[in-house]
């Protein structure tokens, strides 16, 4: 860990707006003490105002799950960065759930980070293989279209120093099965050198994500390039989501202290 931590939970499609008032408070003295980690949840639509409001002063940001890329039309169903930007600060696109759920392509993903970031939101960028791509060897190849994707939408200089993305192998998501932290870092590592080959004068946040519980985390933030974690069935449960805040900031101290 180099850069200052973020830890993103990702709540998809759960909680009313009432368990998510419970949830914040449940998990705001958690992570009231933790210093030089950045907190996020990204909740559900119906989720931001109940949560914002319950998490405004706090170091808890609340984020959004996903948008479209145009900012207005006949879309039905679709909320646009700039709806969203009324709201909150940031979101994440390209969840591998929306790519392979939703069907959502590389270019779609990417005119949404484009959008995402023309209407003031910070993103977190989503890319992973599936288990055939790592078993056909194709991991580094499938992370690399899906930034290509991205940098083919910029129309100017990226300031790439604000980027996240989060490497999420899709077989890693929802199975219990978590990258090991090798090759958690061997993925997160290329994607750096992917950016800087293109961007080098910039280097973005990277988190890993899969299956992050509080019994691994530790293991994950002691690799040289995972600069935090995206969480998503255990960050559901503010207890165990506050320990693995709480392993980031003891990663990041020792890194400091190092
Ligand atoms: C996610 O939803 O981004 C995720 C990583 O899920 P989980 O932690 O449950 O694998």
């Amino acid at each position: 860990m180099g850069r200052t931590p973020l830890i993103a939970g990702n709540w998809k499609m759960y909680k009313t707006e009432e368990q998510a008032e419970d949830y914040i408070q449940a998990l705001l003295p958690r992570v009231s003490v933790s210093d030089g980690v950045d907190v996020a949840i990204c909740v559900p639509f119906t989720d931001l105002r109940a949560m914002i409001d319950s998490a405004r002063g706090s170091r808890v940001e609340v984020y959004a799950q996903n948008m479209h890329h145009e900012p207005e039309g006949a879309f039905t169903g679709e909320i646009s960065a700039a709806m969203l930007a009324g709201w909150c600060d940031l979101t994440l696109v390209g969840h591998s759930e929306r790519r392979h759920i939703f069907g959502e392509r590389d270019d779609e993903v990417g005119r949404k980070f484009v959008a995402s970031l023309a209407h003031g939101l910070s993103v977190i960028l989503a890319v992973g293989e599936t288990s055939d791509e790592r078993d056909e060897g194709n991991t580094f190849d499938v992370v690399d279209r899906q930034l290509d994707a991205v940098f083919a939408e910029l129309a100017g200089p990226p300031a790439v120093d604000a980027w996240v993305i989060a490497y999420e192998p899709v077989w890693a998501i929802g199975t219990g099965r978590t990258a090991t932290p090798e090759q958690a870092q061997e993925v997160v590592a290329h994607i750096k050198q992917h950016v800087r080959s293109r961007f080098p004068d910039g280097s973005p946040r990277v988190l890993y994500g899969g299956s992050v519980t509080a019994a691994n985390a530790a293991s994950l933030f002691a690799q040289a390039d995972i600069d935090g974690a995206l969480v998503g069935g255990v960050s559901l449960r503010a207890e165990e989501f506050g320990v693995i805040v709480a392993a980031a900031e003891a990663a990041a101290g020792s890194r400091g202290a190092a």
